[in-house]
């Protein structure tokens, strides 16, 4: 890999410890909507369940180089990235040792700089790094906030959607004053949206008045080709472009770029 940009890339966490908000779709869509438009981009998936590994087509199960050994095994990250099927797109595949790595990391010395130091220089290789949470604000967590730049929260047009927020936000705020404070809430992303629904434009109301312009315009709509194109191994961009949820990334792709001065 060559080193193509002279300042580091952005470092982004997707975070929300509510499982189901659409953390693992958007940090595989959203990267893949960025590398379409010429940006090199590093998915690290950081949660057990592995969604944005097999969500690329990685079966997961099958490494043995993966963000778990780069966590608790001192595995340098670069031997851990493996390119996807999507030019430009890379992951850091995750597996289900990592359930243990919450234990074992209690015992290391600064425990929750450990992806900060992995990722070191790393981050000048890429444009953005995004790093997919588990659903939890455990050890895994503050480590994916404790190494990022930004965070951006999913947040699903459902009745709980609001539920569990403050308990992210004085979290984020913790890790803001005590471990990484350059730390910015960069956006909040309404998912799964159904339209015609009132419930759903309620929360979309809720979000908008709560966080103003931190929320980004751009909504993604539930649909179910979205929801079938990780059986596939592909994001929604390669699965059906044509399709609503395809068109959603890519605007919320060039909604981040613009957020980032990029275009
Ligand atoms: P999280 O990573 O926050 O747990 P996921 O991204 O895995 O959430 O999404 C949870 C489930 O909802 C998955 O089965 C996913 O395919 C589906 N899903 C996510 N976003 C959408 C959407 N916009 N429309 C329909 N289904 C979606
Ligand atoms: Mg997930």
């Amino acid at each position: 890999m060559d080193d193509r940009t002279a300042t580091a890339g952005v470092v982004l966490a997707i975070a929300n410890q509510k499982g189901g908000v659409g953390k693992s779709t958007t940090a595989i869509n959203l990267g893949a909507a960025l590398a379409a438009v010429g940006e090199r981009v590093l998915l690290i998936d950081t949660d057990p369940q592995a969604n944005a590994t097999s969500g690329l087509g990685f079966n997961r199960g099958t490494y043995t180089h993966t963000i778990y050994e780069v966590l608790t095994g001192d595995l340098p990250l670069e031997e851990a990235i493996e390119a996807t099927r999507v030019k430009d797109f890379f992951l850091v595949p995750s597996s289900i040792d990592l359930a243990g790595a919450e234990i074992e990391l209690v015992a290391r010395f600064a425990r929750e700089r450990q992806l900060a130091k992995a990722l070191g220089a790393m981050t000048s290789r890429f444009d953005t790094v995004i790093v997919d949470c588990p659903p939890s604000l455990g050890l895994i967590t503050v480590n994916a906030l404790t190494a990022a730049d930004e965070v951006i929260i999913p947040i699903q047009c459902e009745y709980y959607a609001l539920e569990g927020l403050t308990q992210l936000l004085r979290n984020i705020a913790l890790i803001q004053n005590n471990l990484n404070p350059r730390l910015k809430i960069e956006g909040v992303i309404l998912t799964m949206y159904a339209k015609r629904t009132k419930l759903a434009a309620d929360v979309v109301g809720q979000v908008r008045s709560h966080f103003g312009e931190v929320a980004y315009e751009t909504v993604i709509p539930r649909t179910v080709r979205l929801a079938e194109a990780p059986s596939y191994g592909e994001p929604i961009q390669a699965f059906d472009p044509a399709s609503r949820g395809a068109q959603a990334y890519r605007d919320l792709a060039a909604e981040f770029r613009r957020r980032h001065g990029r275009a």
